[in-house]
């Protein structure tokens, strides 16, 4: 999916001001802003959501709404921060009344999410849903089936799991669903804490 690392020529905050004016498609014409991503650059984790909803699309970053709060409160109890992660978006603009985004919009935005996957270059990518899942995984598979499995993509490990808003619009906190997100979290900690970790020289010991 993306291409090779020779290719990257700008930084990530270059390219989330040139994203900042996109106007590739429809979706432009609707938005409050662009909601490129959040989070450290170098973040070895990735999550990919599917689109800004309200409370995106009027702050300008993702996950800001209760299913944010949700992603939050996974990443406290496997002892991690927002601020160590990356967070983004299959589309970066609001789609009208939080529809599903068109498969047209979702190419028009393509090469955005894999400059931010050039550039952060994460080991671990969370899908969240299925509509991060089919655009990471390529394929057409159901979230249900397909979650809390690792995939490896262009080397790097893809764990999709459930959308925190499935859980909160469908079993809410007490459900199995919430459970296999808890599971799936606990599977993205063992996943980082297992990628290979740089080597001394290339951290500049010696
Ligand atoms: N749902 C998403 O998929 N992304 C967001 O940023 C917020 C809600």
């Amino acid at each position: 999916m993306t291409a090779p690392e020779t290719l990257q020529t700008r930084t990530l905050a270059e390219a989330a001001l040139a994203a900042s004016t996109c106007v590739k498609c429809r979706l432009s014409s609707g938005r409050t802003q662009v909601v490129y991503g959040t989070g450290s650059p170098d973040a070895d984790l990735m999550f990919i959501g599917e689109g800004p909803g309200f409370h995106e699309d009027k702050q300008g970053a993702p996950f800001v709404g209760a299913a944010g709060q949700l992603l939050n409160t996974m990443l406290a109890e496997q002892g991690m921060a927002r601020e160590d992660v990356y967070i983004a978006n299959v589309i970066k603009c609001r789609p009208p009344g939080n529809r599903d985004p068109l498969p047209d919009e979702i190419e028009s935005c393509r090469p955005w999410l894999e400059e931010q996957l050039r550039l952060i270059r994460p080991s671990v990518i969370v899908t969240l849903g299925n509509f991060a899942t089919r655009f990471v995984l390529a394929q057409p598979v159901s979230i249900s089936r397909v979650r809390g499995q690792r995939f490896v993509v262009d080397g790097r490990t893809v764990i999709p799991t459930f959308h925190p808003a499935a859980i909160l619009h469908g079993g809410g906190m007490a459900s199995k669903q919430m459970q296999s997100l808890r599971d799936d979290f606990a599977e993205i900690r063992r996943a980082l804490d297992e990628r290979p970790q740089p080597a001394e020289e290339q951290l500049g010991l010696f």
